[in-house]
């Protein structure tokens, strides 16, 4: 048994700024917000010091698994998407109108929430390899769900191209041309819902409200948490909305800025961003888009240029690829050192931040993306990870070269 050795509140009450409180340092938000709309947005930037320590750079992360209605940081795109078209008069809130959108999971979660608080319903299609809990969460939060076979863009049962089409052939659907009769001939039979409302197919992938959601949101954050110092931002792109929004709002203030793309294996943007080529030259043109990306990570990693990607895709100055296993061991490396508890996509960031660190050198801060919680990654991702139990001295060596 130890005494705690901290100053009693009353000793130094002015100065006492806990290092360990993001609460004095986080900017307050207004203190009753509207709905659960409000919880989005103004997360926390923490230094993740098992990392800092390390590498003696200050590598930050941006605590996106706060956002209050999805918990992930698409529910800045969701509410993004969703205002838009509302303002557009595509939508009309509590007129039982329908969402429809293919996602790898946290989309859909963020539109079935947002759905519910604002009278629409949320029709998701995703691919049925992703965490299982992504898709019980979605029915529990009454969407209809249907959990597609995995299939690359170019292919009509895709779960992107399941979702368009089935928003055409909602009876009237908003700003999309209806159906073709081979489209028709594929999907299930119209049920009641879809003879109600308008169908609105949110289309995270080409919708420029989605980087525009990081543009107005998590950049101005940054640059203001940052007092306008941040020599790299370092992102996954599943859409690309988060690297592009972010990109766009930041370099033109800080022009030395360096973005970096952190990418899961058997994705194309590496090479992208680092050859200018998606594929390996030897890879015939037209199989390019046939690949799946061939990774346990979700939510990143796309094989094909979306107008997301294109809307940030020249600011990008460099590019990391990072291995399933050094996601799992980095995953695992953040529970054992600092007791953050992360998904898939937001250790690929980490493997990248550290490794831009060891490129830029010490002193330098570094900036990155905590997307969601590892909590919706349980069955899949983790389930590989293991347990961390109670394991004390890994070396970020070994995570590094995992
Ligand atoms: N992490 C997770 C868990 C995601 O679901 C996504 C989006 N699919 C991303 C990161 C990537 O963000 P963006 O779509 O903005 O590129």
């Amino acid at each position: 048994y130890q005494e705690l050795s901290r100053p009693r509140h009353e000793d130094n009450v002015t100065e006492q700024v806990s290092p360990t409180s993001g609460l004095i340092a986080r900017p307050g938000p207004p203190s009753i917000v509207e709905g659960i709309e409000g919880c989005i947005g103004n997360t926390p930037l923490f230094r993740i010091k098992s990392l800092s320590d390390e590498t003696g750079c200050e590598i930050l992360g941006k605590a996106e698994f706060l956002n209050g209605a999805g918990q992930s940081s698409k529910d800045r795109v969701a509410l993004s998407m969703i205002e838009i078209a509302e303002e557009q008069g595509i939508l009309t809130p509590h007129s039982g109108d329908t969402i429809y959108e293919g996602t790898s999971g946290s989309t859909g979660i963020s539109l079935a929430t947002l759905a519910r608080a604002k009278g629409y319903l949320a029709h998701i299609c995703l691919p049925s390899d992703q965490a299982i809990e992504k898709s019980n969460l979605l029915l529990k939060l009454g969407a209809i769900v249907d959990r597609v076979p995995p299939a690359p863009i170019v292919e009509k049962d895709n779960f992107v191209n399941r979702a368009r089409a089935l928003a055409k052939t909602h009876t009237a659907s908003s700003g999309i041309p209806s159906a073709s009769a081979e489209e028709q001939s594929d999907l299930p039979a119209a049920d009641d819902r879809m003879t109600r409302g308008r169908g609105f197919f949110a289309d995270q992938f080409e919708n420029e409200a989605n980087w525009r959601a990081h543009y107005e949101g998590t950049g101005p954050e940054l640059y203001a948490q940052c007092g306008g110092r941040i020599d790299a931002f370092v992102a996954g792109a599943g859409t690309g909305g988060t690297i592009s929004g972010v990109a766009r709002f930041l370099k033109p203030l800080l022009p030395r800025l360096n973005v970096v793309l952190a990418d899961p294996q058997g994705s194309g943007l590496f090479n992208r961003v680092v050859y200018g080529v998606m594929f390996d030259v030897k890879e015939r043109e037209g199989t390019r888009r046939r690949r799946q990306v061939d990774t346990i990570v979700e939510g990143i990693g796309i094989n094909r240029v979306t107008a997301n990607f294109e809307a940030g895709k020249e600011l990008i100055d460099d590019a990391v690829r990072v291995t399933d296993a050094q996601a799992l061991a980095m995953a695992r490396w953040l529970v054992e050192k600092d007791g953050i508890f992360i998904g898939s996509s937001s250790a690929v960031n980490c493997i990248a931040a550290v490794k831009t660190a060891r490129k830029l050198g010490p002193g330098h801060r570094i900036v990155t993306v905590l997307s969601d919680s590892g909590s919706r990654h349980l069955s899949r991702f983790w389930a590989k990870a293991g347990d961390v139990g109670g394991a004390v001295d890994t070396k970020l060596e070994d995570v590094m070269n995992a």
